[in-house]
């Protein structure tokens, strides 16, 4: 058994849920039978509370950035709160994703510590990896493996989780009692990621395609107000809910990609392309267009929104660029 792992793979592809299965296994007293279920300990883990597991999240830094102080405390609590939500919800679901809002640094996340206000460094993590306590594993889970320092990487055994297949998707989906009318929509759209699943259910179809409609109609409008309507909407969204702002943006890439596919033949009649609300003029347009370009522009949103750049600007730059970019091409068409 190993000190230290390392579980890497895209997105909601299972790598929380099995880091935890793994510790309940470590953990399970039947040997004959780890993960029996019937155990103490399988029974503690059900409810995620177990005395030998501590879970590490992001989580926002305190106001003094020094523990313990009083401009931090009402914070702790306040996060202990949605720490502990988060956590039951997890319980039940192995596939929600711990996140807290604003969450930069890496803090200590266990209910234990935090009750404490014990906080611990990125730099103590890797002081751990280098000397790790006694009769402890340690399970690091991230989706992006290449952020990682080679010192950290070679610390760890490392397992690459790939995305979820298709089919595995659509059974799961299946298992808890979706709509069949969504399932197509569903597998399509999540593309192996169950975090995206999981923001799709309870949407109807039509407020899937709604929402990925109002993206487009909005970024590839030639009216001013439309742009400011983009720019003052999205620019608010990624402040307030950024996992929000990346799924629309998500969307918008899915539907420009399906019309590459449709050009190249790869797919024909995607049921993003609808020809009502003036899609199919859009369509036309973007026929012609670089669509790798427009992609890039798009990635370069997102990445910016890790930066904490100043959105609304580039969400304008974003809108003279994708414009810029259609006339261009239709120049040469
Ligand atoms: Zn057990």
């Amino acid at each position: 058994m190993g000190s230290a792992y390392l579980f890497s793979g895209p997105p909601g592809c299972g790598k929380e849920g099995l880091a935890i299965a793994f510790s309940c296994g470590l953990n399970c007293s039947n040997e004959s039978n780890p993960l029996c279920g019937e155990c103490h300990s399988c029974k503690q883990f059900r409810s995620l509370q177990h005395e030998h597991v501590t879970f590490l999240v992001p989580l926002p830094g305190s106001n003094s950035g020094k523990p313990g102080e009083q401009g931090g405390k009402i914070k702790d609590q306040k996060n202990l709160e949605l720490f502990q939500a988060a956590l039951e919800e997890k319980s039940k679901n192995l596939f929600h994703k711990i996140t807290l809002p604003r969450a930069k640094q890496i803090l200590i996340g266990s209910v234990r510590c935090l009750r404490k206000t014990l906080y611990l460094k990125t730099q103590t993590h890797g002081k751990i990896l280098e000397e790790p306590p006694k009769n402890t594993t340690i399970i690091l889970v991230t989706d992006y493996k290449e952020q990682l320092s080679p010192t950290l990487l070679s610390r760890c055994q490392h397992i690459d989780f790939p995305p979820i297949d298709q089919s595995t998707m659509r059974s799961y989906i299946v298992d808890i009692g979706i709509e069949s009318e969504l399932i197509p929509i569903l597998t399509e759209i999540s593309q192996g990621d169950m975090h995206k699943a999981y923001s799709l259910f309870g949407k109807s179809k039509e407020e899937i395609l709604g929402m990925m409609g109002e993206i487009v109609s909005l970024v590839f409008s030639e009216k001013a107000s439309s742009w400011r309507h983009f720019i003052n909407e999205y620019s608010r969204l990624a402040y307030t809910n950024p996992a929000e702002f990346r799924f629309r943006v998500y969307l918008l890439q899915l539907w420009i990609w399906s019309i590459y596919k449709e050009k190249s033949g790869v797919r024909k009649n995607s049921f993003y392309l609808g020809k009502e609300n003036g899609m199919e003029s859009i369509v036309q347009k973007l026929l012609n267009t670089d669509i790798h370009i427009l992609n890039a522009h798009l990635e370069e949103i997102l990445r910016g929104l890790n930066r904490n750049l100043n959105t609304s600007l580039a969400l304008t730059n974003l809108l003279i660029k994708i414009h810029q970019e259609i006339q261009s091409d239709k120049a040469y068409a």
